[in-house]
């Protein structure tokens, strides 16, 4: 699946689903929300905490959360994410292609 179909794929199971999009300000605190179920996630697994009873390792679950939201927040905006990331990976080449192979903390 490309970028431009899970946009339009989310898009369509909101027309369908969903009734409409939440507003832009829910849909913020809803990414807000699941990036840090994503964040409770990584602490246990790769932090210093440890999964509760009950709880398990659904990282990949709560990412997919992550990106569902903002594939709404981008449909929603009007942005499309594949000029958007197209546009990210050339200013961070330009920006840093340098600087990490030059980072002796990373070596
Ligand atoms: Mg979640």
């Amino acid at each position: 699946m490309t970028i431009k179909e899970a946009q339009q794929t989310v898009d369509q199971w909101i027309k369908t689903y969903g009734v409409r999009y939440f507003s832009e300000l829910t849909n913020m605190a809803v990414l807000t929300e699941e990036v840090g179920e994503l964040a409770r996630v990584i602490a246990r697994k790769y932090g210093d905490q440890s999964f509760k009873p009950g709880e398990k390792d659904n990282m990949g679950e709560e990412m997919a959360d992550v990106l569902w939201v903002l594939l709404c927040l981008a449909n929603q905006t009007g942005v499309d994410l594949t000029v958007e990331l197209q546009k990210s990976i050339e200013k961070k080449t330009q920006r840093d292609k340098e600087r990490h192979i030059n980072n002796v903390k990373l070596k």
